[in-house]
């Protein structure tokens, strides 16, 4: 997998097997026909997660200069022609089996696709892969432009129930305000504090700090632990009104959105 970056923050990742290739969430075509062009790839599937502009902004123009078939929610609009895709469904690209999941919040309907290798399979060193969009970021997760507090965190708990070693492709490089937040929320945490300096470093020399695995963020990420004692008492801490799983993940999102 490579991370095409784009924008000032976004990620297309690229998949490929020296000779064609898959993108997800191509806002920009540029990025993506210029690597296209390098590594002498052919352009084989497109994978849309939801429909904001900075994923789907360079659908058409790849389209039309590689005849790539285009993957994306049903629920949404997306640029057409497209194989429109429900939770429950699987996408064959590049020989790789994905399994569509729902994962309502960010948008109304937003998927995010999972690839578990079969025993054997050492392609991609044999670890489950997952393009989860905007649901889920290091250290954080997606706006609720669309969704509400329930759906996001059900959302969160069904990735979060993905095998441990799956690699996590996140659509943004927001990992470090995403850790400073955190560690705000969990001062305490040895693990989240040991990430935040290997994240500062890996910056610093203009590296990604993605992708990220789930095994990590159940470790470090608030949205994946608003339900652990030291979570919940500095949400209330901060929300005094918070109460119950959701109400305490609402407070968490709020304070989040507030926080500078
Ligand atoms: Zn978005
Ligand atoms: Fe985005």
């Amino acid at each position: 997998m490579i991370p095409l970056p784009a924008f000032t923050d976004n990620y297309i990742w690229m998949l490929h097997d020296a000779h064609h290739a898959v993108v997800v969430d191509p806002g920009d075509a540029q990025p993506v026909l210029e690597a296209l062009r390098t590594l002498g790839l052919q352009l084989s599937a497109i994978l849309v997660t939801h429909h904001h502009p900075d994923h789907v902004g360079g659908v058409d123009a790849l389209r039309d200069a590689t005849g790539a078939r285009v993957y994306g929610p049903a629920r949404e609009r997306i640029p057409q022609p497209l194989v429109g895709l429900n939770g429950g469904d699987r996408c064959e690209v590049l020989g790789f089996t994905f399994e569509v999941i729902d994962v309502p919040g960010h948008t109304a309907g937003h998927i995010a696709y999972f690839h578990q290798p079969a025993a054997g399979d050492m392609r991609l060193d044999g670890l489950p892969l997952l393009f989860c969009g905007d649901t889920l970021f290091s250290g954080g997760c997606g706006r609720l432009f669309e969704g509400t507090p329930a759906q996001m965190l059900a959302s969160l708990d069904t990735l979060a129930a993905l095998p441990a070693a799956t690699r996590v492709c996140c659509t943004h490089e927001y990992t470090l305000a995403n850790l400073k937040f955190a560690r705000t929320v969990e001062p305490g945490n040895a693990e989240l504090a040991a990430y935040s300096q290997q994240c500062e470093s890996l910056r610093a020399d203009g590296h990604p700090t993605l992708p990220s695995n789930l095994a990590l963020e159940l470790q470090i990420n608030p949205f994946l632990r608003s339900r652990q004692a030291s979570v919940v008492q500095a949400v209330q801490g901060h929300d005094p009104q918070a109460n119950g799983e959701t109400g305490v993940f609402a407070a968490l999102r709020q304070w989040k959105n507030e926080f500078r």
